[in-house]
């Protein structure tokens, strides 16, 4: 038989008839770094199929358009965080939860410093290569019409236009997302650029 694995992920400041209040520190960095992220997390459990971890990423950055060897389900427990996916990016704040495909291309990005948890099978360590691999921006773009929408800032830019062309901090585009390496940053930002130029003849 297997062990109970139990652990405290947060800490409550009350817990009352009909109400608890959780704290959610979203300020300080996780202990692990993970990989082709700025973000960082925190292994919680796992039993090598099935596990959690507790992810955070600053304001401003989070994970560029990828896919996973597996599925997430994603539930964000402190501050506000971007979903984006077939051309659309979704404003997710403490309290939502999301499901999405590993082989469907998303990105998540934090408008305020956010944690999540993630709950993946299979389960990857936290900070393993082997959990996340990288697709062009072009993945996340609607696959009719090369355009982006910002549920957030309620605007829209077909290519050669990006989002942050319009002044939206939400774009998950490799020139607002940092890999946390310049190398692989200034490539996906040359991939990027090729994609816009291929753009103007369409
Ligand atoms: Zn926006
Ligand atoms: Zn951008």
């Amino acid at each position: 038989m297997g062990d109970l694995n139990i652990l405290q992920w947060a800490t409550h400041s009350s817990i009352e008839d009909d109400a608890t209040g959780l704290v959610i520190w979203t300020a300080d960095e996780l202990e692990s770094q993970m990989s082709d992220s700025i973000a960082t997390g925190k292994a919680l459990v796992s039993n090598g199929h099935l596990g959690v971890d507790l992810i955070r990423t600053p304001a401003g950055q989070g994970f560029l358009p990828h896919t996973h060897p597996g599925d997430h389900l994603l539930i964000v427990v402190g501050g506000f965080s971007t979903i984006t996916f077939d051309g659309v990016i979704y404003g997710a704040p403490a309290g939502t939860l999301y499901a999405i495909d590993g082989s469907i291309p998303h990105a998540v990005g934090g408008v305020t410093d956010v944690e999540i948890l993630a709950v993946g099978s299979p389960h990857h360590p936290v900070d393993s290569p082997d959990r996340m691999s990288l697709v062009e921006y072009k993945a996340v773009l609607s696959p009719t019409s090369a355009t982006m929408t910002c549920e957030i800032c309620d605007e829209t830019a077909t290519l050669p236009a990006m989002l942050h062309d319009r002044g939206c901090p939400h774009c998950p585009c490799p020139y607002d997302l940092s890999t946390g390496n310049e190398e692989l940053d200034l490539k996906l930002r040359q991939e990027l650029d090729w994609l816009i130029m291929d753009s103007r003849g369409w």
